[in-house]
C-alpha cells in the first residue's frame, strides 16, 4: 500500500471530536470530512481537516449560517487572500480569532475543541532573540500555513454543484483510558520523566484517557488535569499499543514527548529505553 493513503480521514475526524463537542463544531468537522473525502486518497494531509474545519466555523459564526451552508466561494476567497509579510495566512488567522472570541472561548481556552484547534494550527514558535539582519526575528511558521496551500488544492476539484450530494464520512471515534499501575513517562530522545497530579503530587496508580483531541491524567485521588506534555495522539497511540481493550497497563505507560512524532516507538526513541547499558558495552 502506498504509505501517503495510510492517514485514516474518518479517524483524523475522529481525533478533532470529543464526546463533549458543541454542536457548531461537531457540524464543521463533519462538513470538512465531507469536502475533503473526494481528493483525500490523492492528499492525505492530517492538518488539513482541523484547518477546514476551522474555516468553516468561523466563516459560519461570521455570517450567522451553518458550517453546512458556508459556500466554496467563501472558503477559496479566505484561502486565496494574500499572505502578511511573514508568508502567514493573515485573513484566515483574524477570522479565526475573531470567530472564537465572540463566541466566548478564545485561543487559550482548553475547554472548546474549535479553540484547542486553532492553539495547535496557529501557534508560531517564538523568534530567536537575533537581529533580523542576522537571520533571526522571525516566528516560527504555523500549521495553518502549512495546511491552507494543501486545503486549497485538495478543493480545487470540486464544484458548487457538487457540494449538497457529496456522502457524508462517518468519524472513528477516538476514546480510550486505562489504569496505570507504575507511573506514566513523558519519553524524549534522551530523558524520561514521569508525570505527576498537580494538585497531590502522585504519580503512580493515575488512569490516562484520551476523548478526541483531549488527553487528561486522572491521579488515584481523582484530581484529573490536562499536562501539556500529554498530548492526544501520543497518549492514544500508547494506549492502543500497551492497553489494547482499556485493559490496566502493569507496571509504566511510556507516552512520547508531544514534540516528537505520534507514531515513535518509546523503546526505539529513547536512548535509556533502547538497550540496557550492559548490552551497550
Ligand atoms: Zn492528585
Amino acid at each position: 500500500m502506498n504509505p501517503r493513503t495510510e492517514v485514516s480521514l474518518p479517524l483524523e475526524l475522529g481525533r478533532l471530536l470529543p464526546s463533549t463537542s458543541p454542536t457548531r463544531w461537531r457540524e464543521a468537522v463533519l462538513r470538512a470530512g465531507q469536502l475533503l473525502a473526494p481528493g483525500w486518497a490523492v492528499a492525505p494531509v492530517p492538518a488539513t481537516p482541523g484547518a477546514l474545519a476551522l474555516v468553516l466555523y468561523a466563516v459560519s459564526a461570521d455570517t450567522a449560517t451553518t458550517p453546512e451552508q458556508v459556500t466554496l466561494a467563501e472558503v477559496t476567497a479566505l484561502l486565496d487572500a494574500a499572505p502578511d509579510l511573514d508568508q502567514e495566512p493573515a485573513t484566515t488567522r483574524l477570522l479565526i480569532h475573531h470567530a472564537l472570541e465572540s463566541g466566548g472561548h478564545p485561543i487559550g481556552d482548553r475547554t472548546h475543541p474549535a479553540s484547542r484547534t486553532a492553539a495547535r494550527l496557529l501557534h508560531r514558535d517564538e523568534p530567536l532573540d537575533i537581529p533580523l539582519a542576522l537571520g533571526g526575528g522571525v516566528a516560527g511558521p504555523s500549521a495553518l500555513r502549512y495546511a491552507l496551500p494543501r486545503l486549497r488544492a485538495l478543493l480545487a476539484g470540486l464544484t458548487e454543484e457538487q457540494l449538497s450530494g457529496l456522502p457524508s464520512v462517518e468519524p472513528i471515534p477516538v476514546e480510550a483510558s486505562a489504569h496505570v499501575t507504575g507511573a506514566v513517562k513523558i519519553v524524549t530522545s534522551d530523558s524520561w520523566l514521569p508525570l505527576g497530579c498537580p494538585v497531590c503530587r502522585r504519580a503512580e496508580g493515575a488512569t490516562v484517557a484520551v476523548d478526541g483531541d483531549l488527553a487528561t491524567f486522572t491521579c488515584r485521588k481523582r484530581h484529573t488535569t490536562t499536562d501539556h506534555q500529554l498530548g492526544a495522539r501520543h497518549v492514544h497511540t500508547a494506549l492502543t499499543r500497551t492497553s489494547p481493550g482499556g485493559k490496566p497497563v502493569r507496571g509504566d505507560l511510556y507516552v512520547v514527548h508531544p514534540d516528537q512524532p505520534a507514531d515513535a516507538d518509546p523503546r526505539q526513541l529513547c536512548v535509556w529505553l533502547r538497550a540496557p547499558v550492559g548490552a551497550l558495552y
